[in-house]
């Protein structure tokens, strides 16, 4: 981060407001920007050949964050995070961002300010350049909004419709648990993975794991017209699910599969792909079967003593009602 200039006065309106931001993102190589922050719009090139990405995320506090708590920073690192995460489902390439903030009035520049820092530590790891934005500023809470353009490789987008019978479903990392230990407002865009596993092999369909993944693999079934059996032995259970079910009882197993804000990936790819996928997994993905797709519809789990249970999206009541 650049030191700040001596005579750079702290912002103290919209106008200075927003030239603290377009100070701050001059320095910032974009990926293909013609035009960043100032004018009336943004100008972006794009890569002959690709399709663009475009992706849109409202956080509300006290809705999905309580600012008093979380802060600005961790608020615009989340904001930021859930936007990346869907480029990911894509095996997309993120490009450039627009954020549209109604601030609370108290306080406007300082959250402004922090919100701005929390996304740039993302930003800048994923090498995403803010081109605008919109400033408000009111008497309610806190309310952001990230838009995010990206691109497609050469391979193209993946999206939820491909799945066929006989793939099988991986995640790219554990699941479950987040809220107990804060890791939902740090989420780890899987971008890179995303892409090292689409150019290994032709991912059939993927989403980003942000409701749980009995809501998320759902989606997948649902637009591929298929089914699927999920292992619970095979599901990657984060130990923040032991401690939430110390908290509320509820069994580890029931939070890896429901709880959301994880932000790992799902993907189905043909059991010949996934064979090789994990006997050479690209760097720096991870990856883990959980189960296959099936023609029979349905989202159906097989127990560790062997039962077969039926999920619904969110599965909480079914999934309990079985034990
Ligand atoms: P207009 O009235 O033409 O929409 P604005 O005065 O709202 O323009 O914004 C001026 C410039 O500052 C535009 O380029 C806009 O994209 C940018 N901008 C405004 N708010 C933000 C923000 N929160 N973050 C980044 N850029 C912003
Ligand atoms: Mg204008």
């Amino acid at each position: 981060v650049k030191a700040k200039s001596m005579h750079e006065p702290e912002p103290s309106s919209e106008f200075t407001l927003i030239n603290w931001f377009r100070q701050r993102e001059r320095s910032r190589p974009g990926r293909g920007t013609t035009l960043g922050i100032g004018d009336d719009c943004a100008i972006l090139g794009v890569t002959p050949g690709c399709d663009l990405l475009v992706t849109t995320d409202m956080l509300m506090d006290g809705r999905h964050f309580r600012l008093d708590q979380y802060g600005p920073e961790a608020v615009g690192y989340k904001a930021m995070g859930v936007n990346l995460s869907d480029i990911a489902a894509m095996a997309g390439v993120p490009r450039a961002g627009v954020v549209a903030v109604a601030l609370p009035r108290l306080d406007a520049i300082a959250v402004a300010q922090g919100v701005y820092n929390g996304m740039r530590s993302l930003a800048e790891q994923f090498q995403v350049e803010l081109v605008g934005g919109d400033t408000n500023a009111w008497d309610g809470p806190l309310v952001i909004n990230v838009t995010l353009v990206g691109e497609t490789t050469s391979l193209g987008p993946v999206r939820r419709s491909g799945a066929r019978a006989g793939d099988i479903i991986l995640v790219t990392g554990a699941l479950g648990g987040s809220l107990a230990s804060g890791r939902h407002l740090r989420p780890e865009p899987r971008i890179a993975e995303a892409l090292a596993l689409h150019a290994a092999a032709p991912i059939h369909a993927m989403i980003d794991i942000s409701d749980g993944l009995s809501s998320d693999l759902g989606h997948i079934l649902e637009e591929s017209g298929v089914g699927a059996v999920v292992d619970a032995e095979s599901i990657p259970i984060h130990p923040d699910c032991q401690a939430m079910s110390r908290q509320d009882g509820v069994p580890a197993l029931d939070h890896a599969v429901n709880d959301g804000e994880d932000f790992e990936l799902c993907l189905v790819v043909s059991a010949e792909n996934a064979a090789r996928l994990l006997a050479s997994t690209p760097s720096p993905a991870k990856i883990y079967s959980i189960g296959a797709i099936t023609d029979a519809p349905g989202l159906r789990l097989k127990l560790p003593d062997g039962r077969i249970v039926t999920v619904g999206p969110g599965g909480f009541d079914h999934l309990r009602a079985t034990k």
